[in-house]
């Protein structure tokens, strides 16, 4: 119950679609979302594949929650090897294409191969076509679903790209609804399978094991929701509220992770973003519906609307260029959307590029004439329409900062903030160095949401507190974040209520043992240990790639460079890295390269 135990294989050079059941063992010891999604690129993907070849796999997973009705939990996720860290990789979207997923009799579907042209995939529940997409070449995430929905109607929900995955753009994202798997480029694996979108056509309907049970836990799940402090702020106000806490504690990254406030950051702070707000926007069985769709109201952006930014977005489009002009914020948000980029590696690639003019690194006749100066977000706009098109400058930056460096040469590596080659989020592991920790060790790269640090960042000391300055001891709270989000994301749960006290272990534990009927997903220790499993396996995984030690490490500026204008965090650098690493290896059970030892592959059964 909860779940189909079906994964429909969709090979695009074949053009052979086949629906296949889910041994049985799987779903018992990787539940569900990225436990299968992992397990299953582990055993099936070929070590050394490259991520835009036919041979990589995507997949597009659900969770046993989704569309049962537990609260906040239909998310769905993309899953497969990167072409910006050449990692495993996990990317989370909402709205409600994970619902229709599961109504459509599956788990999970695995694109692999290459079409021949342009094509998008057609499910229903025994039902699936391989459709000719040349008509929606080059359309940007609104207009393809648009027209995909009018095609195919109301109950169809659309999962698709945009110009950027097209292009191969290392950092595009995976559209559905408002909202999308944004980080790691699987966009453009989609795109380089020629995959266009992917069409769920399916009729309301779900197997809960114990259906009076579930509603019951939900009812209690609404008042626990609505009843916690974080509540009415975040469903008021979104993920905005975000950008003052940052810059106040000095670690709002500015000028590509030079300084950790932004002078004039009380021009998009939340209230501000407030004023714009058009609509609420919320996920399927979300009551806390905390996207908004915005309008700028005036000045040179006057007209243009979002869904959205979030704080990462809000960030991206002001922190790395030092521009407080919430219309270009709100303006470079919906370009991302529409051409389908990743707004975090987006603002970093951005932030990277006019330093490097800053430093003569990169000249006008880089830039096809342009100055990058700080404050200029007009040139900021152009560049991401550049990126997305693969033109001149954009061409470059469209690899990622890494590889970008690699390419302009002339030093620039010095000023490439990245880890595994994903660009940080929007907090400076200077002044918060456990999420620095989480950063460096994540199988993903600096990634913010796969072992967030609530306890730096929000001050909740769940299961202990953090001095965010300390120089180490906090790698047991770090393996806490990393394996209690593996241990969401097989529901697969938002991790914002986790975050904020709107969701407990508790809600989560039993409700996935009333819509599943299995007792043990609601014991605490038992799904930890799932969610430690996952980490591990993603580590063995990223081991096979060749992955070692030294792809722990942070970027050199936040070893060497003190973090200036950053109030309380003034000053900070990360030290004693390998004393911290040696420290978090050894929590994990791992020897002192990062490989996990036998005993801990025994006893996670691996
Ligand atoms: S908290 Fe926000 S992002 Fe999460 S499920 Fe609810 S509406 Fe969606």
């Amino acid at each position: 119950m909860g779940y189909t135990l079906k994964i429909l294989k969709i090979d695009l050079s074949s053009g052979v679609c086949a629906r296949e059941e889910i041994p049985e063992k799987i779903s018992t010891d990787y539940v569900g979302g990225r436990g299968l999604g992992v397990k299953y690129l582990y055993d099936n993907l070929p070590q050394g594949v490259d991520p835009l070849s036919p041979a990589n796999k995507l997949v597009l997973a659900t969770g046993p929650l989704a569309g049962t009705g537990a609260l906040s939990s239909s998310r769905w996720m993309a899953v497969s090897k990167s072409p910006l860290t050449q990692t495993i990789f996990r990317s989370v979207g909402g709205a409600d294409f994970g619902a229709w997923l599961k109504w459509a009799g599956l788990d999970a579907i695995v694109i692999e191969g290459k079409a021949a042209g342009p094509v998008y995939l057609y499910i229903e529940k025994d039902r699936c076509e391989i459709r000719e997409a040349g008509d929606l070449r080059g359309k940007g995430t609104e207009e393809t679903q648009v027209h995909l929905r009018d095609r195919h109607g109301d109950g169809a929900r659309i999962a698709c790209i945009g110009p950027a995955g097209e292009n191969l753009v290392r950092y595009a994202a995976i559209f559905s609804g408002p909202n999308c798997a944004g980080r790691g480029g699987l966009g453009a694996v989609m795109g380089s399978k020629n995959c266009k979108a992917v069409v769920v056509k399916a009729n309301r309907q779900s197997s809960i094991a114990r259906p009076q049970e579930l509603k019951e836990i939900i009812k209690e799940h609404l008042a626990f929701t609505k009843a916690a402090p974080a509540f009415v702020r975040f469903s008021t106000f979104g993920p905005t509220g975000n950008a003052e806490n940052c810059n106040v504690h000095g670690i709002f990254p500015t000028r590509n992770f030079r300084e950790g406030s932004l002078e004039g950051w009380e021009n998009f702070r939340a209230s501000e973003y407030a004023k714009l707000r058009e609509k609420d926007m919320t996920c399927y069985g979300c009551p806390i519906h905390c996207g908004k769709r915005r309008v700028v109201k005036t000045g040179l952006y006057a007209g243009v609307a979002a869904d959205g930014p979030d704080y990462e977005s809000i960030w991206a489009f002001t922190g790395p260029i030092a521009s407080t002009d919430i219309g270009a914020t709100i303006a470079g948000n919906a370009l991302c959307d529409d051409l389908g980029i990743d707004t975090v590696t987006m603002g970093n690639a951005i932030g990277f590029a006019y330093e490097l003019f800053e430093k003569g690194i990169l000249t006008t006749k880089d830039t096809g004439g342009r100055s990058l100066t700080y404050g200029d977000h007009q040139t900021m706009i152009d560049l991401i329409k550049m990126v997305g098109r693969r033109e001149g400058l954009g061409n470059i930056l469209a690899e990622g900062v890494r590889e970008a460096a690699r390419i302009i040469g002339k030093g620039s590596e010095a000023y490439a903030v990245h880890m595994k080659g994903l660009e940080p989020p929007a907090y400076d592991p200077r002044g918060a160095k456990a999420n620095g920790l989480a950063f460096a060790t994540s199988n993903m790269g600096a990634n913010h949401n796969i072992g967030y640090c609530k306890q730096e960042i929000f001050n909740i000391p769940d299961p202990r507190p953090v001095n965010r300055y300390a120089d180490g001891g906090f790698a047991d709270v770090v393996m806490f974040n990393q394996d209690e989000t593996a241990m969401y994301e097989v529901g697969i749960a938002c991790l914002f209520p986790a975050l904020l006290g709107m969701m407990s272990h508790s809600l989560f534990l039993r409700m996935m043992s009333a819509v599943t009927g299995v007792s043990e997903f609601g014991d605490k220790k038992y799904l930890f240990k799932v969610g430690e499993r996952i980490y591990n396996l993603e580590r063995l995984f990223n081991i096979r790639e060749g992955l070692t030690r030294k792809d722990d490490g942070y970027p050199p500026r936040l070893a060497n460079e003190p973090l200036r204008n950053a109030g309380p965090s003034e000053g900070q650098l990360i030290r004693r890295q390998e004393e911290t690493l040696d420290e978090y290896y050894q929590v994990r059970g791992w020897d002192l390269n990062g490989v996990p030892t036998p005993e801990k592959l025994r006893e996670l059964g691996l």
